[in-house]
C-alpha cells in the first residue's frame, strides 16, 4: 500500500501514491477496496462517462469488475477499453466526451501487484488535491448513489490500441525508417505492449523480433521493470539477430529503454538526455523538466542545444504538471519515461520508441555512435536506515548544516564543482536514498559516503530514546 507521508502520520494516510493506489492483490488492494475506490471515483467524476482500461496483470480483472460496479452505481456510464497501454487509454481520453478515466495496473511492480489510478478528462494524472476530494469520499463514504433506473450498462469501448498507435504513426516520419530497413528487438516483458509495440513496429517498415510478447500477468520472461538484469534475454536477442535497436517497455508500458546495435544496455538517463537535446534543437531552445535525481549529462546536453532545465521533484505526474505550466518542450525522468507534450502530457514509451527509431535514421549513425555523445557521469547509490518518525528531524537537521548550494526541491541536494549529492527520505522504506554523480567514479563514491555519514550521525542522535 502506498505509504503515508514522510513528514510524520496523517489521520488518514493518503491512498494514492506517486502513481495510484498500489499494494498486493487479495491482501492490500482487495475486491472490497476497489469497490469502494470505484464509487468515490464515480462521486467525484459525478455520475458521467468514465474510461476503464488496465494491463494484463492476472488480477486485473478482478479489480476492473470490482471498480466498474463502484463507478456504475454512483450512475457512471463506464466504457470498458480492454487491455493496454496506460498512455493508450490516456491518449483515447483526448477524443473527449469522458469525465475521466481509471486504469487498473501496477506499471513495473512484481505480479503479486496491482494498482488503481485516476486520470483527468485530458488524460493527465490528477493533482494531489483533486486525489485528495476522491479520497474524501472514500473515507467519509459520501458516495453518489443513482437510483435502480439510472444505473447504465456497463458497455465496450474498442480500438482503442488502434486509435493510438494510428496517433504515434501520425507524428512520425515513417518513410525516413522504412528506407533503413532496420532490424528491431522488442521485449514486451508480457505486459500492456504486446497489444502495440510488435504491431507499430512493423507498420513502421522494421523486421521485428519480438520476446516475451505474449501477455501473461504472471511476468514468465522476467519482471516487468526495465532494468538491465531484466534485459538480458533483449541483449542476447540483439546480438543473435544482428539487430539495429532492442527496446524494452514496462509492464503497462508507459516507459521505454534501449539496447543499443552492440548490444550493450543504454541507461535511461541516456536516452532521455539524447531525446531532451534533439527535440530542443529542433524548437531552437525551450525547456526541458526532469525530477532533482536527473544526471548532469541532461543539462549539459540541453544547454548546448540551446535550451533549459527545470528541476522538480521525483515522480512524473510533478514533471507532467510543470510542463503544463512552463509551457516545456519536452520532459523525462531517468527510468526511461519520456514526455512529449505534443502528443500528450503523459510519459509514452511507444512514441519513445517511434522517435528513436525516426532519430536513428535521420542521423544515419548507429545508436552507439548517439549514446556516445552524451557525457560521461559516474553514478554511486547507497542507503541509510532510518526510522520514519525521525525522516522529517533528520532531513531539517541535515539541511541546516550543508553549506554551498543546497537545492530542496525534493529531499536535499547539494551541488559543488566536482558534482552532486541528493538525499532523499524514501516514500515506501524506512530509509534515506543517497544519490552521488560526478566526473570520476572516486569523486561520486566520496560525495556519497560523506553524506551518508552525516545522516548516520543524525539518525544515532535522533534517534535516542
Ligand atoms: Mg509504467
Amino acid at each position: 500500500m502506498s505509504a503515508p507521508a514522510a513528514s510524520g502520520k496523517p489521520a488518514r494516510p493518503p491512498l494514492f501514491g506517486t502513481n495510484g493506489v498500489r499494494g498486493v492483490a487479495n491482501v492490500d488492494l482487495t475486491p472490497e477496496l476497489a469497490l469502494r475506490l470505484g464509487k468515490a471515483m464515480g462521486t467525484y467524476f459525478e455520475g458521467g462517462r468514465v474510461l476503464l482500461g488496465g494491463d494484463p496483470r492476472l488480477t486485473t480483472p478482478m479489480l476492473k469488475a470490482a471498480v466498474a460496479a463502484g463507478l456504475a452505481s454512483a450512475g457512471c456510464d463506464v466504457r470498458d477499453g480492454g487491455v493496454g497501454p496506460t498512455p493508450a487509454f490516456q491518449f483515447e481520453l483526448h477524443h473527449g466526451g469522458y469525465a475521466g478515466g481509471c486504469i487498473v495496473t501496477a506499471s513495473h511492480n512484481p505480479p503479486e501487484f496491482n494498482g488503481i489510478k485516476a486520470v483527468g478528462a485530458d488524460g493527465s494524472e490528477l493533482p494531489r488535491d483533486e486525489e485528495e476530494r476522491i479520497e474524501a469520499h472514500y473515507h467519509d463514504q459520501s458516495f453518489r448513489r443513482a437510483t435502480w433506473d439510472e444505473v447504465k450498462p456497463l458497455s465496450q469501448e474498442p480500438g482503442i490500441n488502434e486509435r493510438y498507435m494510428e496517433a504515434i504513426l501520425a507524428r512520425i516520419d515513417r518513410e525516413a525508417i522504412a528506407r533503413r530497413d532496420f532490424t528491431v528487438v522488442v521485449d514486451c516483458s508480457n505486459g500492456a505492449a504486446c497489444f502495440t509495440a510488435p504491431f507499430l513496429l512493423r507498420r513502421l517498415g522494421c523486421k521485428v523480433v519480438s520476446i516475451n510478447a505474449q501477455p501473461d500477468g504472471a511476468f514468465p520472461g522476467h519482471e516487468s521493470e526495465p532494468t538491465p538484469e531484466h534485459a538480458v534475454q533483449l541483449i542476447a536477442a540483439v546480438k543473435a539477430f544482428g539487430a539495429d535497436l532492442g527496446c524494452i517497455q514496462d509492464g503497462d508500458a508507459d516507459r521505454a529503454v534501449f539496447v543499443d546495435e552492440r548490444g550493450v544496455y543504454v541507461p535511461g538517463d541516456k536516452s532521455l538526455a539524447i531525446a531532451a537535446a534533439e527535440i530542443v534543437s529542433r524548437k531552437r531552445g525551450g525547456i526541458v523538466v526532469t525530477p532533482v535525481s536527473s544526471s548532469q549529462a541532461v543539462e549539459d546536453m540541453v544547454k548546448a542545444a540551446g535550451g533549459k532545465v527545470t528541476y522538480t521533484r521525483v515522480g512524473s505526474p510533478t514533471v507532467a504538471a510543470e510542463m503544463r505550466r512552463s509551457g516545456a518542450v519536452f520532459g523525462g525522468e531517468e527510468n526511461g519515461g519520456l514526455l512529449f507534450p505534443e502528443h500528450q502530457l503523459v510519459r509514452d514509451g511507444l512514441l519513445a520508441i517511434a522517435f528513436f527509431l525516426e532519430l536513428l535514421a535521420k542521423r544515419g549513425k548507429p545508436m552507439s555512435e548517439l549514446v556516445a555523445k552524451v557525457p560521461r557521469y559516474a553514478n554511486v547509490k547507497t542507503k541509510v536506515p532510518c526510522p520514519d518518525a525521525i525522516k522529517t528531524q533528520v532531513l531539517e537537521r541535515f539541511r541546516a548544516t550543508q553549506t554551498g548550494k543546497v537545492d530542496a526541491t525534493d529531499g536535499v541536494k547539494i551541488v559543488n564543482e566536482h558534482g552532486w549529492v541528493l538525499v532523499r527520505p524514501s516514500g515506501t522504506e524506512p530509509l534515506f536514498r543517497v544519490f552521488a554523480e560526478a566526473k570520476e567514479e572516486a569523486e561520486a563514491q566520496k560525495l556519497a559516503e560523506a553524506k551518508k555519514a552525516d545522516i548516520e550521525r543524525l539518525v544515532r542522535e535522533l534517534g535516542k530514546p
